[in-house]
């Protein structure tokens, strides 16, 4: 099955956010590309398409990156599903364009990566 427009704005919002991995480094608004999580426990509601993070080449297929050692990328990064849900909430507070956020609303504020301390435009 060919992605909906919806899914395609949805996953250029995600990439347009940067590499969440070297965010979390200090180092913003590095070109991203897009990962599908792998870890599909819990929430079951949103499509595949949407279960995306943005990871720049070396933080996804590169020396640092998830698929050349997933435990040790989940180990300093944090699991598939908090980088997914992190990523949500960043694309809530600009708003993403598919407009999946729009209904989403709040942003948590206790996450110290949501809010006031995200730098990436
Ligand atoms: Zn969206
Ligand atoms: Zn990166
Ligand atoms: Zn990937």
């Amino acid at each position: 099955m060919s992605k909906t427009s919806k899914e395609k704005k949805h996953m250029d919002s995600v990439a347009q956010l940067g590499c969440i991995a070297c965010a979390k480094l200090g180092w913003y608004d590095s070109p991203a590309e897009l990962h599908h999580i792998k870890d599909k426990t819990g929430m079951g509601r949103r499509s595949s398409h949407f279960e995306v993070i943005p990871l720049c080449y070396v933080h996804h297929r590169g020396e640092w990156g998830y698929h050349t050692s997933p435990a040790e990328f989940n180990g300093t990064y944090g699991s598939q599903r908090e980088l997914l849900e992190q990523t949500l909430e960043a694309l809530s507070i600009e708003g993403c364009k598919c407009g999946c956020t729009t209904k989403k609303g709040a942003v948590d504020k206790t996450n110290p990566f949501s809010g006031a301390n995200l730098f990436w435009e």
